[in-house]
């Protein structure tokens, strides 16, 4: 039996983060989102199939984040690269107020049409995005107050278009998930979802982050070409041995990639220390950037010195060396 509980009651919902945006609390009257939270053995009735009148009606009129794992599958399915996926099939957008970027996928020029559906339907059918699979459901990470755990949630999202509520089959969501193959999406995305979720929930104490973990976040979430070769560079191996990671498989093994990806970047943004760093290298790693700072603080000040001159230029255009001249 359903235990539906109404989501507009308050709730002890921290961060409240989602991938789908909003909250529950937050859900407008006029939502398509049913306001009823469902737990995995609740049952909803739904039915999607291609003899139904709405055929891909919910292909026209998209709004869809992609997940790591989703980029990871349609890039390979389209033989190219992680960056020229992006850069094709995908637009940016900020997924909060401190920058962290998120990317949609695209629609077709001049329409809200799906850049994938073509005449016979969805053109990557096998390896459609997370949202793709989970519709007419929604789902949602949601962090307590005083848990740190993410709890998953779900909802049905009814829009006037789809008639697939009407048809007389009813599942639970464990079932539609596992019909809908969308277990390994949500495994290799989980570890993603708590990242996000706990970059939102950390408050002001932790401040913005940096212009350069926000360049890591992005590289480690879309690009595992990139990340592939970043584990590569002399920098990254100056400070984890290749032994200790276990490269050899990472190069090979491209969901062992993304999950090392997620390791690195809780290691980065959290200090989560789980990947072995080689002896010395957090001192080096520190006199380095003591290093690189003296070297910007020269650089600024001469900058500065500089800048001090030009202001001191004579009206008429002469400069120093000109006065050094004449004397
Ligand atoms: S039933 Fe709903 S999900 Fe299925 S094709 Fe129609 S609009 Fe899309
Ligand atoms: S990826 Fe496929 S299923 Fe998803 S919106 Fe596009 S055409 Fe539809």
């Amino acid at each position: 039996m359903s235990n539906d509980k109404p989501v507009n009651e308050p709730r002890e919902y921290a961060g409240a983060g989602t991938l789908f945006e909003g909250k529950f609390g937050d859900i407008p009257f006029e939502s398509p989102v049913s306001p009823v939270q469902l737990g995995p053995e609740d049952p909803f009735r739904f039915s999607c199939h291609p003899g139904i009148s709405c055929f891909n009606e919910c292909c026209r009129n998209i709004d869809i984040q992609l997940l790591p794992y989703d980029i990871l599958r349609l890039k390979n399915r389209l033989a190219t690269t992680s960056y020229d996926f992006v850069a094709r099939y995908t637009v940016p957008f900020q997924m909060d107020q401190h920058g962290m970027p998120g990317l949609k996928l695209c629609t077709k020029s001049g329409s809200r049409e799906c850049v994938f559906l073509g005449e016979e339907g969805c053109t990557v059918y096998t390896d459609r995005p997370t949202a793709c699979r989970y519709y007419a459901l929604g789902s949602m990470g949601v962090r307590r107050k005083d848990s740190a755990e993410v709890e998953d949630m779900y909802f049905v999202v009814r829009e006037p278009h789809c008639k697939g509520h009407e048809e007389p089959k009813t599942q639970t969501v464990d079932a539609y998930r596992r019909e809908q193959g969308i277990d390994k999406y949500d495994a290799m995305n989980r570890e993603w979802r708590d990242i996000v979720l706990k970059k939102r929930s950390s408050g002001p104490t932790i401040g913005a982050p940096s212009g350069r973990s926000l360049q890591l976040f992005d590289m480690c979430s879309y690009d595992m070409d990139k990340f592939r070769e970043f584990i590569q560079t002399p920098g990254f191996n100056g400070i984890f041995a290749a032994d200790a990671i276990g490269l050899d498989r990472l190069l090979e093994d491209e969901e062992a990639l993304l999950a090392f990806a997620m390791r690195f970047l809780k290691q980065v943004l959290f200090g989560e220390m789980t990947i072995p760093q080689r002896a010395g290298a957090r001192e080096a790693r520190l006199e380095h950037r003591r290093a690189h700072i003296r070297e910007r603080r020269v650089a600024a000040a001469g900058e500065e010195r500089a800048s001090s001159r030009a202001y001191d230029m004579p009206a008429d255009g002469g400069d120093e060396t000109q006065e050094d001249d004449r004397e």
